[in-house]
């Protein structure tokens, strides 16, 4: 039976020295059961999503059986949490090993949730229903939105209760990631391990995920320099969205760039760079606006952490880190600069378009405006819909965007399109979200759910269905506070 679930695990982690992880098996639950299933992920993988919803399927994602092929363990790694360091590694978490798809890709299935391990230090081990359904939500509408993310194939219910400042219902998710490598794993092993293990980790990365310079007259060099340029790329695309990741700790920055660990997240409705929704983010270390300082200041702990492998003279080393490390800002600002232009339809670059922007989003947080919202009213010329109609900013700013967009050899209709394919209808807005976990927390009622996700499935659609969740939520929402280690 769970041969025909499709199944398919290599575990080239397990196969990395022992000090990596410790092999652990989850702790069976009492009785499983699948809330939520992922039919095309699954579908994609070359799973059989009927099967998986079986009995046999929960069992399975519960981790009461260990499907033929898997070697669980929890994978040791440390991390900066708001800029002090500790040791940490999985501790409500059990890699089962690596799925290896009908096309030959491989992904870590991991069970989050799952019960005590070695490094659970004071914790239980175990997740609550709905922070797990919260990052089922939010990362498959990053996927949808186009963003390298984690993806959650699957969310049993555990039949358990877990305690929390309330009793509440217990559940594990199954995420699918290129890898569970983080910034916070290469301080692991450079703090506590030998040269020759931080090299085995090392080449074990380059393999898996930057293979391209496994050749360089220096791949570790090249190592860095590709996870500083898909850092760059992925916290541009975060910006692009108003999302906040909320706790860009090190130990949640993944080698492979995607975006990894959804607990605090939330998307930003008002335009405003110091947003923070995290409750215990106080002193905003990780507000919307500052989350590409705080990506440079990650990749310099990944940079420290591989320094002796950069050079065997540490000056040097540490020169040729400091050289990558400075093309951050560039890289960053041109990912950014591309994707706004799409936002407002322009295909080609002109010296004034970053003060165009500039000025566009000093509009917007004076006024309050929505930020997703605002590129709608923009994209389908409904100023009206904007509290920035009227406004002299506006008017005066208007002119020079038609100006510019005048200038271009394109359409008016090449120009919309490409606003409409880069100026997301729906995000998962806060209030919606809340609204979906409610009715699945408690009344176990999943539809509400459903439809949202069905609707961040395609955000860029811009269907009649969508409309709906365009709409800002009352007043009496704010602040939004979201919460860690739930
Ligand atoms: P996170 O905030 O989810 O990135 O988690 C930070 C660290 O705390 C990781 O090492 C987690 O494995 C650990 N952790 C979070 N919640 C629990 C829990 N309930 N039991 C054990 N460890 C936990
Ligand atoms: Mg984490």
């Amino acid at each position: 039976m769970i041969k025909e679930q499709g199944w398919n695990f290599d575990n080239s982690y397990a196969r990395l020295p022992k000090s990596f992880f410790t092999s652990q098996n989850p702790t069976p639950v009492s009785s499983p059961k699948v809330v939520i299933l992922n039919d095309s992920l699954a579908e994609s993988l070359g799973l059989n999503a009927e099967e998986l919803k079986s009995e046999k399927g929960a069992a399975v994602f519960a981790g009461n059986i260990i499907p033929d092929g898997a070697s669980p363990l929890a994978q040791a790694y440390a991390g900066h949490q708001f800029g002090h360091f500790s040791m940490l590694g999985d501790g409500r978490a059990v890699l089962l090993g690596e799925h290896i798809t009908p096309e030959g890709e491989r992904f870590d299935i991991q069970l989050k949730g799952s019960g005590r391990t070695r490094y659970s230090r004071g914790g239980d081990g175990r997740a609550a229903l709905g922070p797990m359904l919260r990052e089922y939500i939010i990362s498959e509408a990053m996927h949808g939105l186009g963003i390298p993310t984690t993806r959650s194939l699957a969310v049993v219910t555990s039949g358990e209760t877990i305690i929390r400042e309330t009793k509440l219902p217990g559940a594990i998710l199954t995420r699918v990631a290129a890898s569970h490598i983080r910034v916070g794993t290469f301080q692991y092993v450079s703090t506590w391990g030998s040269v020759e293990e931080l090299r085995a980790l090392a080449d074990y990365t380059i393999k898996r995920h930057y293979s391209e310079v496994e050749k360089d007259d220096n791949p570790y060099l090249s190592l860095l320099k590709e996870v500083i340029k898909g850092q760059a790329e992925l916290i541009a695309k975060w910006q692009l969205v108003g999302f906040i990741h909320g706790v860009m700790n090190t130990d949640n920055m993944a080698i492979s760039g995607e975006t990894i660990d959804y607990g605090p997240c939330a998307f930003m409705d008002t335009f405003d760079p110091a947003t923070v929704f995290s409750s215990i983010d106080r002193e905003g270390r990780y507000a919307f606006g500052n989350q590409p300082y705080i990506g440079v200041w990650n990749l310099s702990r990944f940079a420290e952490a591989i320094l002796s492998l950069l050079h065997e003279n540490e000056e040097k080393a540490v020169e040729l880190a400091e050289a990558a490390l400075s093309s951050f800002s560039d890289l960053f600002q041109k990912y950014w600069l591309d994707g706004m232009r799409a936002k407002l339809g322009l295909f080609n670059e002109e010296e004034n378009d970053q003060a165009l922007f500039a000025d566009l989003l000093k509009m917007m947080e004076k006024y309050n405006a929505d930020y997703t919202n605002t590129f709608i009213a923009l994209t389908f010329d409904k100023l009206e819909d904007t509290v920035l109609n009227g406004t002299p900013e506006l008017a005066e700013w208007y002119e020079r965007w038609q100006t510019r967009l005048g200038k271009q050899e394109e359409s008016k209709d090449a120009s919309v399109q490409l606003m409409r394919n880069s100026n997301p209808a729906v995000i998962p807005r806060n209030h919606r979200v809340e609204e979906a976990l409610e009715a699945a927390e408690k009344k176990g009622d999943y539809s509400v759910l459903e439809r949202l996700l069905n609707a961040l499935s395609d955000p860029y659609a811009h269907s009649p269905e969508q409309v709906d969740y365009c709409t800002l939520p009352p007043d009496s929402d704010y602040p939004y506070r979201t919460f860690c280690g739930t």
